[in-house]
C-alpha cells in the first residue's frame, strides 16, 4: 500500500534529505537482472522486469526527492553535496538501465514481453539506446553540472529594487505594476543583475553547445540537433514535421500577436510597446489574487471541485498532505515545476508565487501535471508514468484553460480580465516558444560560432516571429541577450518546442469547453489517466484533438482567440 492511500498525521514525504540508497546493493541488483535476461526465458524476463521497475521507482523516489530539496534552498550545502551525487549517480543508473533496455530490445523472448509490458516501451527503449554509450558517461556527468551551473548562478542573484531584496522570480512581479516607470526600471534592474553575469553565462553556453556537438558525434548522430530530438524521445514525428508547424505559428499566430501589441501600444498612449509592456498585451492591468498562497489554495480545492469532482478530491488530498511550496523567497531556485515520488503514489507542486495573476496560471498548470501524475500511477511500468513533455504540456495547460470557471474565486468582478490577459498571453507565447525552438536549431548547427554570432542569430529569429518587440534602451537584450534569461536553453535542450505544442492542444480545449463542458472534461481526465502509454500523436488523437502538425489545427483556434479578444478580423 501506498503512503497516499492510508490515513496518517505526520508530513508524507518527512522533512529534509530522503535516505541514499546502498550504491553497491543497487549495482549488485543490476547485475542480478543482466544474469535473468542474459537467459532469454520470457516467463523469467517477465518476472525481471517487474522487479527492475520497482527499482526504478524506489530510486527516482530518491532522486526526486533530493532535487526537490536542493531547489528548495539552493544555498543548503548540505542539500547541493546530495544533489551534486544524485547527478553522479543516476548517471551510472542510466547506464546500467541502458544495459537492461538493452537485453530486452535484443531478447529472445522480445515478442511475448512487447504483448505483455506494451509496444511503446520497446519503441522507447530503443530510441534511448541510441542517445547512449559507456564511454560518454563523463560527458553526461559534465553536461548535468554545467546545467545545474546555470540554475545556481541566476538562483543567487539577489536585487534591491523597491526596498526588497529579490531574486529573479520575485523582481517578475513588477512587470506587470501598473506604473509603467517601475515596470521599466524592473526590467532594467534584471538586464543589469543578468549582464553583470554576461561573460559567465556565454561562456557557460558555449561550454555546453561544443560539448553536447561532441557527444552527439561520439555517439554517431550528425550533430546534436536529432540526438536532442532522440533525448526528448520524439519516436512518431520529427523536425520536418516541428518546421511546418513553425511555419504555422509564423502564418496564422504571428499577425495576431503583432496586431494585439499595436492596440494594447495605442489603448496605453505609448510610441513603443515595450518588453516591459508585455503583461499588459490585453491592454489592462492584469489582476492581482485577491488573498495569498493559503487563501488560494482553499479556493482551489473548493473550486475545482465544482468544476470536476475527480479534480476536487485531488487537489484536497494535495492541500491536506502539504504537497506544495508556492511562495518565492531568497535562495529558492526560480520557475515552477512538477515532480513525482513514484513509491510515494504522490506528485509535489514547486512554484515561485510573488502576488501576480501569474500565480494562479502556475498553480492550475502545475496541478494539471500533478493530477496526470496521480491519474496514472497504477500504470505498470515506469515508462508510462510520465507522457513525453510535449503530451505532458497537454495535461498542464489545458487545466489552465479548463479551471477559467473559477476565476471570480481568484478575481471577483475582474475574472474576465484575467480571462482575456492569459488567452492573449497564450497566443502571444506561440511565436515566443518557436523562436527558442528555431534559434536552438540555428546555434546546433554551427557550434563553433562565437557568442555574438549566436546574439545575432537570437536577433534573426525574432524580427521573424516577434516583429512588435523592442527593447528601449536596455543594452545587453537589445543586443541579442534575451534568451539568457530563458533557462531551458540551458538546461533542457530543444524542450521548448513542447510548450507550443501542447498550448495548441490545450486551446482546442478551451474551444471544445466552451460547447460541450462535461464531455471536454471526460476526455481531458480520460487523457490524464493515460500517462505516458502511447506517443504523443496517439494520445491527442485519442483525446479527440487535432495534432499540431496537421495544416488545420492552428486556423480554428485562432479564429474564436480573435473573436474572444475582439480584434479587427
Ligand atoms: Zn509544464
Amino acid at each position: 500500500m501506498r503512503a497516499a492511500d492510508t490515513m496518517q498525521n505526520a508530513p508524507l514525504l518527512g522533512a529534509g534529505l530522503p535516505p541514499v540508497p546502498d550504491f553497491d546493493a543497487v549495482a549488485e541488483r543490476y547485475r542480478t537482472f543482466d544474469r535473468a535476461l542474459g537467459a532469454g526465458r520470457a516467463a523469467q524476463a517477465a518476472a525481471t522486469v517487474r522487479e527492475w521497475d520497482g527499482l526504478r521507482r524506489e530510486l527516482d523516489t530518491w532522486s526526486r526527492l533530493t532535487r526537490l530539496r536542493f531547489t528548495q534552498d539552493t544555498r543548503d550545502e548540505r542539500a547541493r553535496a546530495a544533489r551534486e551525487r544524485c547527478d553522479e549517480w543516476d548517471a551510472v543508473f542510466t547506464g546500467y538501465d541502458t544495459g537492461v533496455k538493452r537485453r530486452l530490445a535484443g531478447n529472445a523472448a522480445r515478442a511475448d514481453l512487447e504483448s505483455s509490458v506494451g509496444r511503446h516501451a520497446f519503441r522507447l527503449w530503443d530510441n534511448d539506446l541510441a542517445t547512449y554509450a559507456p564511454e560518454i558517461e563523463p560527458d553526461l556527468v559534465a553536461e548535468s553540472k554545467l546545467a545545474a551551473e546555470y540554475t545556481r548562478l541566476t538562483a543567487e542573484i539577489e536585487v534591491d529594487f523597491n526596498g526588497e531584496r529579490l531574486n529573479l522570480s520575485g523582481l517578475q512581479k513588477y512587470a506587470s505594476d501598473p506604473d509603467r516607470g517601475r515596470r521599466a526600471d524592473a526590467a532594467a534592474a534584471r538586464w543589469t543583475a543578468l549582464g553583470d553575469r554576461a561573460d559567465e553565462l556565454d561562456a557557460l553556453f558555449d561550454d555546453l553547445v561544443h560539448l553536447r556537438d561532441r557527444i552527439a558525434h561520439r555517439l554517431g548522430f550528425d550533430g546534436f540537433t536529432p540526438l536532442g530530438y532522440a533525448r526528448m524521445r520524439r519516436v512518431d514525428y520529427d523536425r520536418t514535421a516541428v518546421e511546418r508547424y513553425r511555419e504555422a505559428v509564423a502564418t496564422h499566430v504571428v499577425p495576431v500577436a503583432h496586431a494585439l501589441a499595436e492596440r494594447a501600444r495605442k489603448r496605453l498612449g505609448v510610441e513603443r510597446f515595450a518588453l516591459w509592456d508585455e503583461k499588459f498585451l490585453a491592454a489592462e492591468p492584469p489582476p492581482r489574487p485577491r488573498g495569498d498562497a493559503r487563501w488560494i489554495m482553499d479556493h482551489a480545492v473548493g473550486g475545482l471541485a465544482e468544476v470536476d469532482p475527480r479534480l476536487g478530491a485531488f487537489v484536497k488530498m494535495m492541500n491536506d498532505n502539504e504537497l506544495t511550496d508556492l511562495v518565492a523567497r531568497p535562495g529558492k531556485a526560480g520557475g515552477g515545476y512538477c515532480t513525482s515520488f513514484p513509491t510515494l503514489g504522490v506528485p509535489f507542486v514547486f512554484t515561485n508565487f510573488n502576488g501576480t495573476s501569474g500565480d494562479i496560471t502556475v498553480l492550475m498548470h502545475e496541478l494539471g501535471h500533478a493530477f496526470q501524475q496521480f491519474s496514472s500511477r497504477d500504470l505498470p511500468l515506469t515508462e508510462y508514468l510520465w507522457s513525453t513533455l510535449e503530451a505532458a504540456e497537454v495535461h498542464s495547460m489545458s487545466l489552465e484553460f479548463l479551471s477559467w470557471p473559477l476565476m471570480e474565486r481568484f478575481f471577483g468582478d475582474r475574472a474576465d480580465a484575467y480571462r482575456r490577459h492569459h488567452l492573449a498571453e497564450s497566443i502571444a507565447f506561440l511565436p515566443y516558444g518557436v523562436a527558442v525552438d528555431h534559434f536552438q536549431h540555428l546555434v546546433y548547427a554551427q557550434p563553433d560560432a562565437s557568442p555574438a554570432q549566436r546574439h545575432a542569430m537570437w536577433q534573426s529569429v525574432e524580427r521573424r516571429y516577434l516583429p512588435w518587440r523592442s527593447y528601449g534602451d536596455l543594452a545587453r537584450p537589445s543586443a541579442g541577450a534575451f534568451w539568457q534569461a530563458q533557462a531551458h536553453i540551458y538546461r533542457s535542450p530543444f524542450y521548448y518546442i513542447d510548450y507550443t505544442l501542447a498550448l495548441c492542444c490545450a486551446l482546442q480545449m478551451w474551444v471544445s469547453a466552451s460547447s460541450d463542458r462535461a464531455g471536454t472534461l471526460a476526455r481531458y481526465v480520460a487523457l490524464c489517466a493515460r500517462g505516458g502509454e502511447a506517443p504523443f500523436r496517439t494520445l491527442v488523437r485519442s483525446a479527440g484533438l487535432v495534432e499540431p502538425f496537421d495544416p488545420s489545427a492552428l486556423p480554428g483556434v485562432v479564429a474564436k482567440a480573435r473573436a474572444y479578444l475582439e480584434l479587427e478580423p
